[in-house]
């Protein structure tokens, strides 16, 4: 079958809830994607920040396959041995004590908002408290995590969603001050924010939030489902700042590319939040998805590759700040280390399926950024052929 035909019958049975680029993909290789017609692709996506090793990883794969000749899947009721080999090299990059796994990064937030309205619940047995969010932020698309995702056109028509939300400001210290009372639990922030733009929080935001924090027993939640595993330089975001959360979410490249994420706990917070029965899944941790986790986690330190991203994440700063400099249509450029964006002053569609034409493939943040969240191994070569393409749609649009 050729694409067109492929999409003609995905568009029949699909639910019609993305605005699809008309491509069919169907294989990778290192940094490249394919699609069924056999055309190649440079990829700047990775599946949205998630394929940081590469396509076609042979260790990788091999250990999946292995995995899936032994065991697939358990429960959560039996003991795995990938699971607790998978739990114990995360507790160690991310220097949290405790992990619960699950199958997506909303899930991971679910259960970051649940252990939070646990602990405040067992100090005062009241469960009308409120959580403190930031505007732009993104945290998935479940209920819990739409209710502190800062987009109120997400939001609007699944409305009540889980109690009270504030919204403040990122990098606004005071803005998050006047939103606490004595019934907030927990403030949740991305570190750097994704979907909403490539906005990094300042130290001193983060720090003086922290501060806050601590000083009024309310849990600080990251969600580093999309900054975290090595894609600011810094296995985990947190450890950029020197400042830890209560609570860490992760997933996006944790599996790269198995469906799982994770919450982590600080033992502190473990101790005194969700307990037996509290919490469940019934896929979240299973052998394979973990096989995945643990073979991702030994490649990372193998292949040495957040020192890569601290190597190649400068250059790719200097290239599209030259961009920035020499093009009118480009108003700023944002992020850190390999989650980076360009703002535009319009639309950004026509330049993204202009470099798909021209075998680039470009996610954008919001309908005026580019972002640029290649897989993590990408070389300053990779980088240049992007932006020679990026220029060319730019000058031709
Ligand atoms: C993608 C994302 C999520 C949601 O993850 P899903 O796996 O799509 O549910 C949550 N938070 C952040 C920061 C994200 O980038």
């Amino acid at each position: 079958m050729g694409m067109k035909e492929y999409i003609e019958e995905a568009e029949a049975a699909l639910l019609h809830t993305y605005n699809r680029f008309q491509i069919v993909l169907d294989k990778g290789e290192d940094v490249y994607l394919y699609d069924t017609e056999g055309k190649r692709y440079l990829d700047f996506v990775a599946g949205i920040a998630v394929f940081a090793l590469g396509y076609h990883n042979e260790e990788y794969n091999n250990a999946l396959k292995e995995q899936i000749d032994k065991l697939i899947h358990t429960s959560n009721y039996f003991y795995n041995e990938p699971a607790i080999r998978a739990a114990k090299k995360l507790l160690k990059v991310s220097g949290m004590d405790r992990v619960f796994f699950t199958n997506s990064g909303a899930e991971s937030i679910e259960g970051a908002l649940k252990a939070a309205k646990k602990y405040a619940y067992l100090k005062d047995g009241c469960t009308d408290h409120e959580i403190i969010a930031l505007n732009h932020s993104f945290h998935g698309r479940t209920m819990g995590a739409l209710a502190v995702t800062g987009n109120p056109h997400y939001r609007e028509a699944f409305e009540p969603l889980i109690g009270t939300v504030k919204f403040g400001e990122m990098n606004d210290f005071t803005s998050i001050e006047a939103l606490v009372t004595d019934k907030t639990c927990a403030i949740i922030l991305e570190p750097v924010q994704g979907e909403g733009g490539l906005t990094p929080a300042t130290e001193e935001f983060l720090s003086q939030v922290r501060s806050l924090c601590d000083e009024k027993d309310i849990l600080l939640i990251f969600d580093e489902v999309q900054c975290g595993m090595g894609r600011t330089g810094y296995m985990y975001a947190w450890q950029r700042y020197g400042i830890r959360p209560d609570i860490l979410t992760t997933a996006k490249a944790l599996g790269c590319g198995v469906p799982v994420g994770a919450f982590l706990l600080t033992e502190k917070v473990a101790q005194a939040s969700l307990t037996s029965g509290d919490h469940g899944t019934t896929y979240g941790g299973n052998p394979l998805a973990l096989a995945a986790v643990d073979k991702v986690l030994e490649l990372y330190e193998k292949n040495h590759v957040v020192e890569h991203v601290r190597e190649v994440a400068p250059y790719l700063e200097q290239r599209l700040l030259e961009l920035t400099e020499k093009y009118d249509c480009i108003l700023e450029h944002r992020g850190v280390g390999l989650m980076q964006g360009l703002l535009f002053d319009r639309p950004v569609s026509p330049i993204i399926n202009k470099a798909i034409e021209k075998g680039l493939l470009l996610i954008n943040a919001g309908p005026n950024i580019i972002r640029f969240v290649p897989p993590l191994i990408i070389t300053k070569e990779h980088i240049d052929t992007m932006i020679t393409i990026l220029q060319q749609c730019i000058e031709e649009q």
